[in-house]
């Protein structure tokens, strides 16, 4: 394997602990790296044996257009000098990184070759955070100079100046600062060299001024045995303050070697939790004080769609003359469904689950938390 081969094989295995897309699914891109021979064949399997068939790992992800897209994420230098005791980064020893120019070259070639299409740009920290955060931002700009027009997302790096950040924003079409924890407690009880207000969240004030609405964070739920009711707080904080378009949620995992090697695994069902719960934060308006309705006593979630724990705390709403927001709350009603049920019952009155499919709406989900019948019945419901 070249060094080339190497670094890329070893960087883009580093980076594929900061999340950027939901249940991203993870796949080896087949490339003949030595030579960059690389072609559509070799993704659909070639018998070639100059085509080698594991290099780096991509993501594949879900296009805003429709169909899946490949994006290499990876990081540009995989050594740290920060101690954060859930990353395996910090104990890479032997320097191995990609100067600006040549990771421009490396991941040009594969664009044009077709098989990768998006760009995640992170990086570790093994020297002054200014020059590292240089490093990406001229990665971005030589990449754009050299015509590249796909998607860019580039990492924001704890402590980095208004002035990187500026530029990151404009040569990206995305930027992110990662919180990691939900306060500067549970964030110095796992990564003692942050300081959470002054390193993260000022430089995330700034992130959410230069690319409003386009910018994203990610926790690493578990690390810092925080409790779901902390991880609500934070969310209220966030969306009040900064507006991220999305949070990312990593289920902590012990790895081998780190501070946290014997700590619990996260299991992965209380990110796919926290998704659903952000989805009704952003989406659905359910606000924070309701959600804390489906924590339990210790201030945790239970492995429960949240918005079927909420619904299950309610009375049933009548669907003939509930407001669109009490029928977002009804689970297997989303927000096409509301609108459409809004239009249906302009013109008839839903009669029973049945009825329910002329909006679209399974009644066997949405069923159970809905009632029928005309104003008197809602009379009837008030006064019960
Ligand atoms: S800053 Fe922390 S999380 Fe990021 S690469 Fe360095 S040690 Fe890992």
């Amino acid at each position: 394997m070249s060094v080339a081969e190497q670094k890329l094989t070893y960087l883009t295995a580093a980076g594929r602990f900061d999340i950027c897309s939901p249940g991203e699914c993870i796949r080896l891109l087949p490339v003949a790296l030595d030579t960059f021979r690389a072609s559509q064949e070799a993704l659909a399997g070639s018998q070639d044996p100059n085509v080698r068939t594991v290099i780096a790992p991509y993501i594949s992800y879900n296009r805003r257009t429709g169909g899946c897209g490949r994006m290499l994420k990876m990081l540009l230098h995989g050594t740290c000098s920060y101690d954060c005791a859930y990353c395996p980064v910090r104990l890479q020893r032997e320097p191995v990184s990609f100067p600006p120019g040549e990771f421009a070259d490396t991941f040009l070639r594969l664009w044009r070759d077709g098989l990768v299409e998006g760009l995640f740009l992170s990086s570790g920290i093994p020297r002054d955070v200014d020059c590292v955060m240089h490093d990406l931002v001229e990665t971005g700009e030589l990449l754009r100079r050299q015509g590249y027009d796909g998607y860019l997302h580039l990492k924001v790096l704890p402590g980095a100046t208004r002035a990187d950040i500026h530029d990151a924003a404009r040569v990206a079409d995305r930027i992110s600062i990662n919180l990691e924890a939900t306060s500067p407690d549970r964030l110095g009880g796992i990564a003692g060299v942050k300081d959470y207000r002054q390193d993260i969240l000022k430089r995330q004030a700034w992130v959410a001024e230069e690319k409003p609405g386009s910018h994203t964070t990610q926790l690493v739920v578990g690390a810092a045995d925080e409790t779901d009711a902390e991880i609500l707080s934070c969310l209220a904080d966030q969306y009040r303050r900064v507006r991220p378009s999305r949070v990312y949620f990593s289920a902590f995992r012990a790895l081998p070697g780190t501070p946290l090697a014997s700590h619990p695994d996260t299991p992965a069902w209380r990110a796919r939790r926290w998704y659903q719960a952000d989805y009704l934060l952003r989406e659905y308006g359910v606000t924070a004080d309701e959600l804390r309705v489906a924590l339990d006593e210790e201030g945790f979630f239970s492995n429960c769609d949240p918005k079927v724990a909420l619904a299950d705390g309610r009375r049933p709403v009548n669907v003939n003359f509930a407001p669109r927001r009490d029928l977002l709350r009804i689970p297997g009603i989303g927000p096409k469904g509301a609108d459409r049920i809004l239009s249906c019952r302009r013109e008839r009155l839903f009669t029973g689950l049945a009825d329910l499919g002329r909006a679209g709406i399974k009644g066997r989900v949405a069923g159970r938390y809905l009632t029928f019948g005309g104003r008197e019945t809602v009379q009837a419901e008030l006064v019960l």
